[in-house]
């Protein structure tokens, strides 16, 4: 009897050395269900979709993802040969006044925004090397905005539909340039790539940084994912003399290396929590406006073509607190659902 006791106390000093619950060590272990974690993760990117965020829901959960970090450092064939530059009427969109002091002065898919200070303008994004001088300059004239009075620069990321004008955009006005950190050396480590893009190492954006002009301020959020130097915003505008809260979301699509469990689901946390940070301050500033560099996610250009006949109504824009939150989730649940396979096929490689 002495020596059973025993035994079976050294049983359980070995499982207790396993970290394993004698009670639990009977039962088989707990198999995760990662088909049902991933579809419940999907569903609530879905719900949190609605109709309002189609585009986003489409391009992060049911669209397929690049693979991974592009490192190649090729001259892009529209600056060597411009001729071959996609057709004006693929990217052309009338400029607009969104709001009493926003200005859109972007294209069909791509964004850029000029925000109107009494000290000079704010440009947030600068398209296309080959579209920026007819949709920014252009378009800031017919809207009867001076381009010279640009003092800064904010871009989002340095891919070169966000980055293409702020070279001209630094020589020509000399306006200050705002970038993340990462994003600068992305811009320094492939020149050929960067090609008439390429601004001068300027103002390196920190997480709350604000850069004020006049009576405004945009705060900037580092929102490292899409690249790792995404900036996205918080700010105020004017509608009709109201005060109106927007937050900016600066990258959207999964544009890092999650082809592999490692570095993938680490990827994929640094986007989910950069979420989670702009969302937070979204909610403590209040933002009803949700913005992002692509049409395809925050709908600018119909939205645009409804302000025409907004008349007395809600300005279309502005979907509430909570739309804005819901925005994000859109991005967190897909980001999930797309970790979770890594993560499920990290199992798998795992099991004997
Ligand atoms: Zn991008």
């Amino acid at each position: 009897m002495k020596s059973r006791i025993a035994s079976i106390g050294v049983a359980l000093a070995i499982l207790a050395d396993l970290g394993v619950n004698a009670v639990f060590a009977q039962q088989p272990p707990v198999k995760r269900n990662f088909e049902v974690e991933i579809q419940a993760a999907i569903e609530s990117a879905k719900t949190a979709a609605g109709f309002e965020f189609l585009g986003t829901l489409v391009r992060t959960c049911l669209l397929p993802q690049s693979g991974g970090e592009d490192t190649r450092d090729n001259v892009p064939s529209y600056v060597t040969n411009p001729a071959s530059a996609p057709a004006r009427d693929t990217w052309y969109a009338e400029p607009a006044k969104v709001f009493d002091n926003l200005y859109f002065v972007g294209g069909k898919l791509h964004s850029s925004w000029a925000l109107t200070t009494k000290e000079g303008i704010i440009l947030i994004d600068t398209i296309y090397p080959y579209n920026s001088e007819e949709l920014i300059i252009g378009g800031m004239r017919k809207l009867g905005l001076d381009p010279k009075n640009i003092k800064y620069v904010l871009i989002s990321h340095a891919h070169t539909d966000h980055i293409g004008g702020a070279e001209m955009l630094q020589v020509r006005y000399g306006a200050r340039v705002v970038m993340g950190g990462p994003d600068w050396e992305l811009v320094e480590k492939y020149p050929n790539r960067y090609t008439t893009m390429a601004p001068k190492r300027d103002i390196v954006a920190t997480d709350g940084m604000k850069i004020t002009l006049g009576d405004t301020a945009i705060t900037i959020w580092l929102t490292p994912g899409h690249t790792p130097g995404t900036l996205s915003y918080t700010f105020t505008v004017l509608d009709r003399g109201r005060v109106v809260n927007v937050a900016y979301s600066g990258g959207t699509a999964f544009n890092f290396v999650n082809n592999t469990p490692d570095p993938g689901i680490k990827n994929f946390q640094t986007y989910i929590d950069s979420q989670k940070h702009i969302a937070a301050k979204a909610n403590f500033t209040g933002a009803t406006v949700l913005l992002s560099n692509h049409s395809e996610f925050d709908n600018a250009f119909n939205k645009n073509r409804m302000l025409a006949g907004r008349g007395n109504g809600p300005h279309p824009y502005e979907l509430g607190a909570d739309w804005v939150q819901r925005y994000f989730q859109v991005m967190q649940g897909c980001a999930r659902a797309a970790q979770l396979r890594l993560e499920q096929r990290l199992v798998q490689t795992a099991m004997p």
